[in-house]
Protein backbone atom coordinates (compact mmCIF):
# COMPACT_ATOMS: atom_id res chain seq x y z
CA UNK A 1 0.00 0.00 0.00
CA UNK A 2 1.56 3.64 -0.94
CA UNK A 3 1.53 6.38 1.20
CA UNK A 4 -1.67 7.90 -0.08
CA UNK A 5 -4.36 5.04 0.34
CA UNK A 6 -2.76 4.17 3.32
CA UNK A 7 -3.53 8.22 4.69
CA UNK A 8 -6.85 7.40 3.06
CA UNK A 9 -6.95 4.18 5.73
CA UNK A 10 -5.11 6.14 7.96
CA UNK A 11 -8.96 5.97 10.97
CA UNK A 12 -10.60 2.71 11.56
CA UNK A 13 -14.28 2.22 10.81
CA UNK A 14 -15.34 1.48 13.99
CA UNK A 15 -13.46 2.78 16.90
CA UNK A 16 -12.71 5.99 14.55
CA UNK A 17 -9.16 5.66 16.10
CA UNK A 18 -5.70 5.91 14.14
CA UNK A 19 -4.71 2.48 13.05
CA UNK A 20 -1.34 2.87 13.79
CA UNK A 21 -1.87 2.00 17.72
CA UNK A 22 -1.35 -1.95 16.06
CA UNK A 23 1.61 -3.34 13.69
CA UNK A 24 -1.24 -4.95 11.86
CA UNK A 25 -4.94 -3.42 10.66
CA UNK A 26 -7.13 -4.81 8.04
CA UNK A 27 -8.78 -3.43 5.28
CA UNK A 28 -11.97 -5.16 4.40
CA UNK A 29 -13.98 -4.29 1.09
CA UNK A 30 -17.98 -4.96 1.93
CA UNK A 31 -20.78 -5.36 -0.92
CA UNK A 32 -24.16 -5.33 -0.61
CA UNK A 33 -26.25 -7.25 -3.14
CA UNK A 34 -29.70 -8.00 -4.22
CA UNK A 35 -30.65 -10.94 -5.70
CA UNK A 36 -32.11 -10.56 -9.09
CA UNK A 37 -35.12 -12.39 -8.72
CA UNK A 38 -35.93 -12.24 -12.56
CA UNK A 39 -32.81 -13.13 -13.91
CA UNK A 40 -32.38 -16.02 -11.06
CA UNK A 41 -35.96 -17.43 -12.59
CA UNK A 42 -34.83 -17.28 -15.82
CA UNK A 43 -31.50 -19.03 -15.12
CA UNK A 44 -33.38 -21.91 -13.16
CA UNK A 45 -35.91 -22.13 -15.97
CA UNK A 46 -33.23 -22.43 -18.58
CA UNK A 47 -31.20 -25.02 -16.19
CA UNK A 48 -35.08 -27.46 -15.63
CA UNK A 49 -35.11 -27.57 -19.53
CA UNK A 50 -31.69 -28.17 -20.73
CA UNK A 51 -29.29 -29.06 -17.18
CA UNK A 52 -27.89 -26.64 -15.24
CA UNK A 53 -23.92 -27.40 -16.31
CA UNK A 54 -25.40 -26.45 -19.52
CA UNK A 55 -27.38 -23.50 -18.83
CA UNK A 56 -24.61 -21.84 -17.58
CA UNK A 57 -22.71 -21.98 -20.73
CA UNK A 58 -25.38 -21.60 -22.76
CA UNK A 59 -27.44 -18.92 -20.86
CA UNK A 60 -27.30 -15.22 -20.87
CA UNK A 61 -24.95 -15.21 -18.27
CA UNK A 62 -26.07 -12.25 -16.65
CA UNK A 63 -25.64 -11.04 -13.17
CA UNK A 64 -28.13 -12.80 -10.96
CA UNK A 65 -27.72 -10.12 -8.12
CA UNK A 66 -27.82 -6.16 -8.68
CA UNK A 67 -24.90 -4.72 -6.18
CA UNK A 68 -26.39 -1.82 -4.30
CA UNK A 69 -23.52 -0.52 -1.99
CA UNK A 70 -19.55 -1.15 -2.15
CA UNK A 71 -17.10 0.48 0.15
CA UNK A 72 -14.12 -0.40 1.67
CA UNK A 73 -13.04 0.49 5.31
CA UNK A 74 -9.89 -0.11 7.47
CA UNK A 75 -10.25 -1.64 11.20
CA UNK A 76 -8.00 -1.78 13.61
CA UNK A 77 -6.47 -4.90 14.97
CA UNK A 78 -7.82 -4.42 18.44
CA UNK A 79 -11.67 -4.37 16.71
CA UNK A 80 -11.26 -7.18 14.84
CA UNK A 81 -9.60 -9.59 17.69
CA UNK A 82 -11.83 -8.32 20.02
CA UNK A 83 -14.60 -9.28 17.69
CA UNK A 84 -16.69 -6.20 18.30
CA UNK A 85 -19.73 -6.30 15.65
CA UNK A 86 -19.16 -4.62 12.83
CA UNK A 87 -22.56 -3.00 12.55
CA UNK A 88 -22.64 -3.08 8.46
CA UNK A 89 -25.40 -0.81 8.19
CA UNK A 90 -24.13 1.94 10.47
CA UNK A 91 -20.51 1.39 8.60
CA UNK A 92 -22.32 1.76 4.89
CA UNK A 93 -24.46 4.79 6.26
CA UNK A 94 -21.24 6.39 7.55
CA UNK A 95 -19.62 5.81 4.28
CA UNK A 96 -22.67 6.89 2.37
CA UNK A 97 -22.19 10.34 4.35
CA UNK A 98 -18.30 10.35 3.55
CA UNK A 99 -18.64 9.65 -0.24
CA UNK A 100 -21.66 12.67 -0.17
CA UNK A 101 -19.15 15.06 2.06
CA UNK A 102 -16.20 14.10 -0.61
CA UNK A 103 -18.65 15.61 -3.53
CA UNK A 104 -19.75 18.37 -1.59
CA UNK A 105 -16.07 19.11 -0.79
CA UNK A 106 -14.88 19.26 -4.59
CA UNK A 107 -17.56 20.89 -5.60
CA UNK A 108 -17.06 23.52 -3.49
CA UNK A 109 -13.20 23.53 -3.59
CA UNK A 110 -13.84 25.21 -7.44
CA UNK A 111 -15.65 27.81 -5.98
CA UNK A 112 -14.37 28.24 -2.40
CA UNK A 113 -12.47 31.47 -1.84
CA UNK A 114 -9.07 30.95 0.23
CA UNK A 115 -10.59 32.48 3.41
CA UNK A 116 -11.08 29.84 5.55
CA UNK A 117 -8.00 28.11 4.51
CA UNK A 118 -6.21 26.79 7.45
ZN1 LIG B 1 -10.56 0.22 15.82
Amino acid sequence: MKEKELRERAICAICHKPIGASVCFWVLNIQRHVFNVFALQQQQGLGMMIGGALAQVMGPDEDLTIELSNFTISVCDDCAAFNKPLGLYHLAEEEERKGQNDKNESKGSDKSNSDNGG
